[in-house]
């Protein structure tokens, strides 16, 4: 993550929005930069060397010779040297000449002294400026100089040290562009919800007049890229308000109490420039429950931060004008405590958009871009089931910059389709090209897909399989393309998808006798599903309509992080062989299907192998002329 001071909002590169350039750390950083250093450190040294007294360095022998010749007006003894004048005279000068002489242990030299009628006396070497040079200066310099060097690395992190606890919150910059609710598309309700957040904002008394009553903090959960940095700079936009973001992930620090200072800063920043929206993203990274296990000690640190921002959160009062926004993905890891009445109490969800949704984001993010006159942004939308906000404009982003590639004057449906592709399985990687061997065996994998995906009565239809590894990982890929959307799936839809899914591998059984380890994704996906159907759905017989364990799965992401056995270990059995029943009776189907058709499916893998990619007019093609 670049944690430059003008951090705004979107941490996402977004293609429209020049960012202002990085701070360098050699330039103007406050009254402490090197160049002080530089200009303080050649003052000592010229304040020093100012000092130093003009003496001529001479043998101890001689020394001695001057002592015995009685041409030795005074001197001084030190631990090391010996220094003093002569009775000889400097000519140039006209004074006496002063000496200095490397001091060797001589237990005469006092005696000697004496008989020569010398004034002398001891002193203790004075260091005091080459202390100061050697023990401090330069170590500190040293220091100082690493500690910039690692700072540059770090970004303006680095220069925290100086400002620990000062806030890293900054005020809307007004030189990026406002985003308006114009800027989100595909999510009209929390748009709805938002609006009131916003009339609030922009006139806070009236809106109390009239007995409206604001919560305190507003949580927008839902998935990543569905638009809620977008949907809370957009309210500040809107409302136009001062904008106080701050990062969950910035508030944890390397020095503990830091972030417990910053929310304490941050509010405290906020009052003053009421009203002003507070926006904290991934308030997860602060806001976990508390008491779980302790994470690499960095759980101190996270727990105070959280209860300073419970203490604040407390003792503010909305009526002035502040609203605390939040945004996380993961709103089933945060502490209750942060979702009591007077916190985030009311939530806000931005779920992923459908069809029509995705049309309009669409168009928001190809409005700076040429289309060529075929280009159907429908056609684009319906090939993007389940692509978020983030992914579509990524999407766009993509398609663009293919087309510039290919020096055309505007953006194709061939464009679109080669950005879709790669937002689905990353980066074409052209150059890890599969073997012979493996090409043929991906082939009848995907066809096995392929094929079954035709076969069975709920089969979507397919729209394209490829062949062409992408990423890591996928070595290719079957893509099917639902006629609409769907929210509800049957037990016989299910079943067949199962059978989709353990196309690849039987295909593979068949034609080569053996299987690879290509399939251990569709495996685990098929086995999920069968579970699924028996513990969730009720949709095994001998199991009943009944559900088994509490599966603890976040609602937006549909990962599950634990599951809560709330049945016995006969159960669990019985679930088990039912979950068994399931994937082997498609196995068997699947095996029957391919079996009876196999020279559609010798005939769509050579086609396969041949063009790499088929789309879905070919493989129908292919499957008709049965
Ligand atoms: P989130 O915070 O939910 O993870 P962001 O708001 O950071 O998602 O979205 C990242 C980018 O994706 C945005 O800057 C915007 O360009 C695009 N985007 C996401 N959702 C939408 C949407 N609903 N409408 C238009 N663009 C969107
Ligand atoms: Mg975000
Ligand atoms: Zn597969």
């Amino acid at each position: 993550m670049n944690k430059t001071d003008f951090k705004m909002g979107q941490k996402e590169p977004d293609l429209h929005i020049n960012k202002p350039p990085e701070k360098k750390i050699w330039q103007k950083q406050g009254p402490f930069s090197l160049w002080y250093f530089i200009i303080m450190f050649l003052l000592f040294y010229l304040f020093q060397s100012s000092l130093q007294i003009k003496r001529e360095e001479i043998p101890y022998s001689q020394f001695m010779q001057y002592l015995q010749a009685g041409q030795i007006a005074e001197c001084v003894i030190k631990q090391n040297i010996i220094v003093g004048t002569l009775k000889l005279m400097d000519q140039k000068t006209g004074k006496p000449r002063r000496f200095v002489t490397i001091r060797l242990r001589d237990a005469q030299l006092v005696k000697a002294l004496d008989q020569h009628g010398v004034k002398y006396t001891a002193a203790i070497e004075s260091h005091f400026l080459s202390n100061l040079i050697f023990t401090w200066i330069i170590p500190f310099g040293l220091i100082f100089l690493l500690w910039s060097y690692l700072g540059k690395k770090m970004g303006s992190a680095g220069m925290n040290f100086l400002n620990i606890g000062k806030n890293k919150a900054h005020i809307h910059v007004d030189n990026l562009p406002k985003v308006t609710f114009k800027d989100a598309a595909g999510v009209d309700e929390a748009k709805q919800e938002l609006r009131e957040v916003v009339e609030f904002l922009r006139n806070p008394e009236h809106f109390q007049r009239l007995g409206g009553h604001m919560p305190k903090g507003v949580l927008l959960t839902g998935p990543p890229g569905t638009g809620k940095t977008l949907l809370a700079r957009a309210v500040s936009g809107e409302a136009g308000v001062p904008f106080f973001n701050i990062s969950g992930s910035d508030f944890i620090e390397m020095f503990v109490g830091v972030g417990a200072a910053r929310v304490r800063d941050l509010f405290e920043q906020a009052r003053k420039k009421a009203p002003c929206i507070i926006f904290i993203d991934e308030l997860d990274a602060i806001g976990r429950q508390r008491g779980g296990p302790v994470v690499m000690g960095g759980h101190d640190e996270r727990e105070q931060t959280l209860n300073q921002l419970l203490v604040e959160m407390d003792g503010f009062d909305s009526s002035k004008g502040v609203v605390v926004l939040s945004a996380t993905n993961r709103p089933d890891v945060l502490d209750k405590a942060l979702l009591r009445p007077g916190r985030f109490d009311r939530q806000i969800v931005v779920d992923k958009p459908d069809l029509q949704g995705r049309i309009e984001i669409l168009k928001i993010h190809t409005r700076e871009l040429i289309l060529a006159p075929d280009v159907d942004l429908e056609i684009v939308a319906k090939r993007t089931p389940g692509f978020v906000g983030a992914d579509l404009a990524n999407v766009a982003n993509e398609a663009a910059i293919l087309a510039a590639r290919k020096n055309r004057d505007a953006i194709t449906t061939a464009d679109f389709e080669a950005a879709i592709d790669r937002v689905i399985a990353g980066p074409e990687k052209k150059k890890t090209t599969l073997g012979p061997e493996e090409k043929h065996r991906v082939s009848y994998h995907e066809s096995g897909h392929t094929l079954i995906a035709e076969l069975v009565p709920t089969g979507e239809p397919v729209h394209k399989v490829s062949i062409i590894p992408r990423g890591i990982g996928a070595l290719g890929y079957t893509l099917q393309l639902p006629e609409k959307e769907k929210f509800l799936a049957t037990k016989k839809e299910l079943m067949d998808q199962i059978a989709i899914l353990l196309g690849g591998r039987v295909a593979e059984e068949i034609i080569f006798g053996d299987v690879s380890t290509g399939a251990q994704n569709d495996l685990e996906r098929a086995s999920e599903v069968a579970r699924n159907m028996v513990c969730s759905y009720g949709m095994s017989e001998k199991m009943g309509p009944l559900t088994f364990g509490k599966k603890q799965t976040s609602l937006f992401l549909g990962t599950e992080y634990g599951q809560e056995k709330n049945y016995s270990e006969e159960t669990a059995k019985e679930i088990d062989a039912e979950v068994k029943k399931i994937i082997s009776t498609n196995y068997e189907r699947v095996k029957n299907l391919l079996e009876e058709n196999r020279p559609l499916l010798d005939a769509l893998a050579k086609k396969l192998e041949e063009k790499e990619v088929l789309s879905g007019e070919e493989v129908e093609g292919i499957v008709k002329q049965a």
